[in-house]
């Protein structure tokens, strides 16, 4: 009786008030088999209200991959999403930056299952007898399938510039504002500035099985292992350059050295690292052992970008070969 009287507040919303959003949500929710919890329910009123927000386009890229969004990763994408609005200063750009890595290794998981899903469908497609009616079916599949691994490679190649963007969004442009280390760029410059030499040496680092260390304890846990992994490394080969070459892997220029030696030391700095005692802070439990693998090539009066090239293959070889270990 009193809220009657009361104009103010308890008035019955205006008529533009879109009620049927509540359950467009749920519906939402529904399909995606998640249950209508708070948390999710936020999720899905951003996804179906904030078309242009990270989070919505997160899930998007899980949708067209053909996927459901799980709980796992519902939780994650509302967590950045939530850091992301209420943080500011360095909290909100690594919110930002978290949530932006996360539509890349979603995209990622998206092309290879679309991918995948296309060559079964065309396979399947070579098997059925021409003719029936069968085949102009899957054929217009297969057409629309492979439309839909274009977008999605095209929508990773945006998410990868936008995630090198915001990257580099902030400070000094030739260093890494997460390790404090060179970039790409500042590598760039220093390799212009180097005289040219016989012995110099090029190596790539590339940390071994990272992705899962980010999917069992989250982007926060994995830039911290990030940030040790630099600073390990560069205690290890100091006073060469060490810098990070982009995500999780790391260049190191080591001017007077042929590759061998270039190795002996890369390789040592592999052991230094493995052997540290690496602990969660929340829990105090032991991680596991922090390792790389790593391609070592001649740098010398040669175009840097050949020497690049001739890492990364040694390094992929490293990697083949079992990880943890140095190619030369
Ligand atoms: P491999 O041993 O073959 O190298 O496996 P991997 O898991 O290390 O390699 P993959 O390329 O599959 O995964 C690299 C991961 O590194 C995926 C990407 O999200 C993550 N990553 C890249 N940059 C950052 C970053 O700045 N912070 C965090 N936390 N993760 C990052
Ligand atoms: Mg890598
Ligand atoms: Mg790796």
């Amino acid at each position: 009786m009193l809220e009657t009287k009361n104009s103010g507040r308890g008035q019955p919303a205006a008529a533009s008030t879109d009620y049927g959003i509540g359950a467009r949500t749920l519906s939402f929710l529904h399909e995606q088999r998640l249950e209508p919890t708070p948390a999710n329910y936020s999720l899905g009123y951003i996804y179906l209200t904030e078309r242009k927000s990270l989070a919505a386009r997160a899930v998007d890229l899980i949708l067209i991959g053909g996927e459901r969004l799980d709980q796992k990763r519902a939780h994650q994408i509302t967590a950045d999403h939530v850091r992301a609005g209420s943080a500011d200063g360095p909290d909100q750009q690594s919110a930002i930056r978290h949530q932006t890595l996360q539509l890349s290794e979603i995209a990622a998981g998206a092309t290879a299952i679309t991918g995948k899903f296309n060559r079964d469908l065309s396979s399947g497609l070579t098997a059925l007898d021409e003719g029936a009616d069968i085949t102009a079916i899957v054929r217009s599949m297969v057409e629309r399938s492979r439309e839909s691994e274009a977008a999605l490679a095209s929508a990773s190649r945006q998410i990868e510039t936008l995630r090198r963007e915001v990257e580099t969004a902030k400070g000094d442009a030739a260093r890494d504002a997460l390790t404090g280390l060179h970039n790409r760029r500042g590598v760039e410059v220093e390799v212009r500035a180097l005289p040219a030499r016989a012995d110099s040496s090029l190596v790539i680092c590339d940390i071994d099985h990272f992705k899962s260390i980010n999917d069992r304890y989250g982007h926060v846990v994995g830039d911290r292992v990030l940030k040790l992994v630099a600073s390990s490394l560069a205690k290890s080969c100091h006073p060469h350059l060490v810098a990070r070459w982009g995500g999780e892997e790391f260049i190191i220029l080591l001017n007077g050295l042929s590759p061998k030696d270039a190795a002996m030391i890369v390789d040592k700095a592999r052991l230094d690292l493995s052997e540290r005692d690496v602990r969660l802070r929340a829990t105090d439990k032991p991680m596991g052992a922090i390792t790389f693998s790593a391609g070592v090539a001649a740098l010398n009066a040669r175009p840097f970008d050949d020497a690049v090239s001739e890492a990364d293959a040694l390094l992929y070889q490293a990697k083949a070969a079992g990880r943890n270990r140095v190619s030369v």
